[in-house]
């Protein structure tokens, strides 16, 4: 008979407050994706006291000229990454689905969540090496989603507003990071302004969450992700 396993997800969340309401839009993802069959894991960067920098401290033994990306693959052959990386490298691989959980922060995400990306996406696991890069990359055929909040209303975001087009703030995030290493790359899930919300808004923004993970299957990818690069 065939046992068919459970979908995993896979959510690394990065707020340095646990009652923030980023906070909360992650556990109701969390708790709809379990309710929804899924195996789901959890990683807490400030929770964790994550390490967010890449350096010679992750490889010890290594002398002379650092070359960060070289000396990933040379750990990753020889067995040697921190375990700190290893666990985390092993979680990415194991899930279909990949969360990124943050709060916007200078257009881009917390300092933590992008040392994260910087150490677990190893050189030689994830692209390179016997992989190419995006369609090549790894992680092809698993899904990935940004989950975040904003300090700005949606008005104040577009391309002939303030704070400009939100698609092209995240274009680095989608296509730089997630898209690099194979991911196909789902919509992103944005609740604007919680901070500035009354209590009843921000649960029917919690309630939007909940309806989008609940629909993950069915949810649409970025427009422009997907272009295939050869070199
Ligand atoms: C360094 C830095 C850079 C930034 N750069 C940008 C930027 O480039 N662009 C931009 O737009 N913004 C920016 N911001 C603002 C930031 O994006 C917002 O402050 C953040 O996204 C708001 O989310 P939060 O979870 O932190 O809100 P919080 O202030 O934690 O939460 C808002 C409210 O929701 C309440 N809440 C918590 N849980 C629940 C619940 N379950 N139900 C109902 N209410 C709840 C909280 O009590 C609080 O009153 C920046 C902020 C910082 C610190």
């Amino acid at each position: 008979m065939l046992v068919r396993m459970p979908p995993t997800a896979l959510i690394v969340h990065a707020h340095p407050e646990p009652g923030s309401f980023t906070t909360a839009q992650m556990r109701e993802a969390e708790a709809t994706l379990a309710a929804g069959g899924h195996q789901v894991k959890v990683l807490d960067l400030y929770a964790l006291g994550w390490n967010a920098t890449l350096d010679r401290a992750d490889f010890p033994g290594s002398e002379g000229y650092f070359k960060p990306q070289a000396e990933q693959a040379r750990a990753l052959a020889a067995g040697t990454l921190p375990l700190d990386i290893t666990g985390h490298l092993d979680a990415l691989h194991q899930a279909d689905l990949l969360v990124l959980s943050f709060p916007l922060w200078w257009f881009s995400v917390p300092a933590v969540l992008k040392g994260w990306v910087d150490r677990v996406f190893v050189m030689g696991s994830v692209f390179g090496g016997a992989y190419g890069i995006f369609d090549q990359g790894a992680l092809t055929g698993r899904r990935a989603v940004l989950l975040l909040t904003t300090g700005g209303a949606a008005g104040h975001f577009g391309a002939d507003q303030p704070y400009g087009d939100l698609d092209r703030h995240l274009f680095h995030i989608h296509h730089g990071m997630l898209g690099f290493v194979g991911y196909d790359v789902l919509r992103p899930i944005v609740t604007h302004a919680p901070a500035r919300q009354t209590d009843e808004v921000r649960r029917a923004a919690l309630s939007s969450v909940r309806q989008a993970f609940e629909k993950i299957e069915a949810r649409d990818p970025v427009s422009d992700h997907g272009m295939t690069t050869s070199f």
